[in-house]
């Protein structure tokens, strides 16, 4: 029998592996993939967005009250940092994005790969766990998708969420938990693109424009977000989309009325956007082409027929507050999410009411969690890798103990 079996072996639980391992614990990895990491290699663009230097619980769905907050504070950024430049890979920031040196993922693939070797972890690949029991209370038994069996004084799970299900992380990791007791909270794709069937919106494909961007649900404003919103065929992508979708998936998904609501000028303040236009409709009656020079052709365009359609003849105070909506306050109406296939992250999961601050199951002793497998998710920007690197790691030292 096997000291501690972590299943799943992405970021998450390769910390864990390395932190539990000691002279008193055998640690074995079970990877149902051939290699352990593939998520990894694809992340940040292959550049691997590891963490961020604006690193705050209040990124994170559980909020800045709640214990898991104390995960972040005592593995912060800088620590994480420190610990990869020991390991001989050095990293640099953009825009607070935590990158290694190299910009290649390949590198932190391998740094984690050396840490497995260092601490002489038990590597198993290419099995899939497919149940797992509590036996006698004293132990835990898995089976594998081929029959085989292992058991394990303590057990790790670390399977990650349900995001990109072509890396191995499919979800399954979430009957393993419902089988020892563990609620699991519903899921839905997160980081990722929304959609709509407004044509006008569908037709600015390839238009990229730096913005403000709120979520709208029901009236209410979710969530806000500035940066680059980029228009694609189906509707909007971008990082300000993705971290939107965190706050839409679950209303989309329950029929409410959800409108993502652009500021394509946020750094005027409406009381200046009415003046402003009234001076320019005044002297010009091209008003296409006075939006076309703030705003360039396409997005102008998109604005004005907004505009013309709304105003309806107005004139006056009315007209410029026509101009000033379609400017600082253009709803595009969302019709759906990009499924589990294209997404970053997983929102939901195994319920984090569950799991203590140490990552250990409130339910059935011996059992710890880390990593996306968890009700966690975090903004775009390396939050959740960090999140996955700073719950392995507890995760690895609780059941080491
Ligand atoms: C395209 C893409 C880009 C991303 N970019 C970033 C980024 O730049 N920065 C960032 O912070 N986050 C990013 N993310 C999110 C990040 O990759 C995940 O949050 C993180 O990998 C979660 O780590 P984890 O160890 O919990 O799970 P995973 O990395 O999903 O690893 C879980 C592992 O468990 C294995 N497994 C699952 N079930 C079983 C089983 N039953 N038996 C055995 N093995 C099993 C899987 O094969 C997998 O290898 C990105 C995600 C995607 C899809």
């Amino acid at each position: 029998m096997t000291d501690i079996c972590v299943i799943g072996g992405g970021p998450a639980g390769v910390f864990a592996c390395f932190f539990a391992a000691n002279e008193n614990n055998k640690v074995t990895l079970i990877e149902r993939n051939e290699d352990v990491l593939r998520k990894l290699l694809l992340t940040g663009n292959g550049k691997c967005n590891y963490s961020n230097s604006d690193l705050k619980s209040e990124f994170y769905n559980f909020g800045k009250d709640h214990p898991y907050s104390t995960l972040i504070e005592e593995f912060e950024s800088e620590k994480l940092e420190e610990f990869f430049m020991d390991r001989g890979m050095p990293t640099y920031a953009k825009n607070n994005c935590k990158y290694p040196r190299s910009e290649r993922a390949e590198t932190v693939k391998n740094v984690l790969s050396e840490m497995l070797a260092e601490k002489k972890i038990e590597v198993i690949t290419g099995r899939k766990v497919v149940s797992a029991e509590k036996r006698q209370g004293t132990h835990f038994a898995l089976k594998f998708e081929d029959g085989g069996k292992i058991e394990c004084k303590k057990l790790i799970i670390a399977t990650g969420g349900k995001a990109y299900p072509s890396t191995g992380s499919d979800g399954g990791g979430y009957r393993l938990a419902r089988a020892l007791g563990h609620t699991v909270t519903f899921t839905y794709p997160v980081l990722t693109r929304l959609f709509t069937e407004d044509k006008a919106v569908k037709d600015m494909a390839g238009v990229r424009f730096k913005a403000k961007v709120s979520a709208v649900v029901e009236g209410e404003v979710i969530s806000s977000e500035e940066g680059e919103l980029q228009f694609t065929e189906n509707g909007l992508s971008g990082i300000c989309i993705y971290n939107l979708s965190r706050y839409l998936s679950k209303p989309i998904e329950d029929g409410l009325n959800c409108n993502v609501v652009v500021d394509f000028m946020p750094e005027m303040a409406k009381e200046s956007m009415d003046y402003y236009i009234e001076k320019l409709i005044q002297k010009n009656k091209d008003w296409r082409g006075l939006l076309a020079n703030i705003f360039g052709e396409k997005t102008a365009g998109l604005i004005y027929k907004r505009i013309v359609s709304e105003a309806n003849g107005a004139t006056g105070k009315d007209l410029i507050s026509h101009f000033t909506n379609g400017i600082k306050n253009y709803k595009i109406k969302i019709s759906g999410h990009d499924s589990f296939s294209n997404a970053q992250v997983t929102k939901g999961g195994v319920s984090i009411d569950e799991v203590d601050e140490n990552m250990a199951s409130k339910i059935c002793p011996g059992l710890f969690f880390a990593g996306e497998v968890l009700d966690v998710d975090g903004k775009c920007g390396g939050y959740n890798l960090h999140f996955a690197f700073a719950s392995g790691r507890r995760a690895g030292l609780s059941a080491g103990e």
